[in-house]
């Protein structure tokens, strides 16, 4: 099985513990109550088209600058498009000072005057109000997690190693960080390729698209770096605490994630088991947390057959479990479960918390299965209408199936509030039971 190189594999243990850092509980009704700020969709629109208006008003005048080769407009390359894409989608919370900083090199570019320069000044006046309005809102956040902080009480253990999840390189989505290397290798493999085989010996004199993809590449790979590192700083500065936050992806700052389609090595897999001789557990891609593996649709245990043939009581025993419904795993199977989560390292909007297993709740009630884990903070349009993000153990994300779509055969439906579940079971023939 492939391994990957974060500290999940020591959560679910327990023998070994790392870091003491202080807990806090938080109730329903604070979670739900944690100060709103701007979605990220409309700091991002609210950023992006009046810069896109701009460049479109000025741009005749930027065709004329004396800092821009006219060349330079007839490239648009993978590597730019990539940039630009990584900037508007993964600016998040930063995009106004994106903006600003692009605002500002626009006017340094065109050296304006008259009334371009009073356009050009309002613009930045613009931007720079943003940034500050956005930065204002996201504090109020800030101060909540530091009075929670210093409520604080009691300690959790951290698992051996955890610390390596609060690092500077943890900050941004992975994502992020692969787009950029991608941006930077495949120009870099190009230009070394046509240095090697062509009569071309200068660098001056190698394709000019390559080395503006190198350019834009460097370019998402500082601000990558910049914003990381303000994230670090901002963590640092706040200090390690843990949470301990109802497990319901509809309120607070964070969603949840779900793995789904997969089976906790430690809890599931048994004798019996055929999971491991699934395709996808050929693991081609390296699984972003190590303590899962890949649910097999024809397992003797976990596969569909297995889950349909049970009796209703067999089915409730283990219907509390996410592997059971596969790529129909929706949220309802929280909902009234009053389950809870600890988490470690939410320091405000953008910031990228991680679960820790704790030994005893201190608000009582359940621990959520290690199935669930937190997304990063983000502000949606709608906290109500959030849902439960599903993966698989290798990080892809699967969009459920929806019951309004099902055209399988229905087998029965059971009531899952025995176990505290306010939904119902739909088993369905030749397919995983949904969630209704
Ligand atoms: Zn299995």
């Amino acid at each position: 099985m492939a391994t990957a190189g974060n500290s999940q594999a020591g959560y679910a243990g327990g023998a070994t513990t790392g870091q003491q850092i202080p807990v806090r509980q938080v109730s329903h009704e604070e979670w739900e109550t944690v100060p709103r700020t701007i979605p990220n969709f409309w700091v991002a629109a609210a950023t992006w088209l009046p810069l896109v208006a701009l460049v479109v008003f000025v741009r005749s005048d930027l065709l004329h600058s004396p800092y821009l080769d006219t060349s330079f407009w007839n490239i648009v390359s993978f590597s730019m498009v990539a940039t630009v894409l990584a900037m508007i989608f993964g600016g998040g919370r930063q995009a106004p000072w994106m903006g600003l900083g692009l605002g500002a090199g626009i006017y340094f570019l065109l050296a304006p005057a008259g009334d371009l320069q009073r356009i050009l000044a309002v613009a930045l006046a613009y931007f720079l109000l943003l940034a500050l309005a956005v930065g204002v809102l996201d504090g109020r956040l800030r101060r909540q997690l530091r009075t929670w902080k210093r409520e604080a009480a009691g300690g959790i253990a951290l698992a051996q190693g955890q610390e390596r999840d609060f690092g500077i390189f943890k900050q941004m989505s992975p994502t992020v960080w692969n787009l950029a290397l991608g941006a930077l290798i495949y120009p870099l493999l190009r230009l070394g390729w046509e240095l090697a085989s062509t009569e071309v010996h200068s660098l001056h004199d190698l394709d000019e698209g390559y080395r503006l993809d190198v350019l834009a590449a460097v370019v998402l790979l500082g601000i990558s770096l910049l914003v990381s590192l303000l994230r670090w700083m901002r963590l640092k500065s706040m200090g390690l605490f843990a949470l301990e936050i109802p497990a319901d992806h509809r309120i607070g700052p964070t969603s949840l994630r779900a793995y789904g389609n997969a089976i906790l090595i430690e809890k599931e897999e048994t004798e019996a088991c055929l999971c491991r001789n699934d395709d996808k557990n050929g693991a081609k891609k390296e699984f972003a947390d190590p303590r899962f593996i890949f649910c097999s649709e024809v397992c003797p245990v976990h596969g569909v057959h297995a889950v349909n043939q049970r009796s209703a009581e067999e089915f409730l025993g283990i219907a509390a479990q996410p592997w059971v419904y596969g790529e129909n795993l929706n949220g309802k199977l929280l909902e009234g479960t009053g389950q809870r989560l600890v988490i470690a390292g939410l320091s405000g909007w953008g910031s990228r918390p991680v679960s820790v297993r704790a030994s005893l709740l201190y608000g009582g009630g359940k621990q959520a299965s290690a199935y669930f884990v937190p997304a990063s903070a983000r502000e949606p349009l709608n906290r109500t209408k959030r849902r439960l993000v599903v993966q698989t153990p290798a990080g892809e994300s699967i969009t459920a199936d929806t019951f309004e779509n099902n055209e399988r055969a229905e087998i029965d439906r059971i009531d899952l509030r025995p176990l505290g579940v306010e939904a119902q079971a739909v088993r369905v023939h030749g397919g995983r039971p949904f969630l209704i």
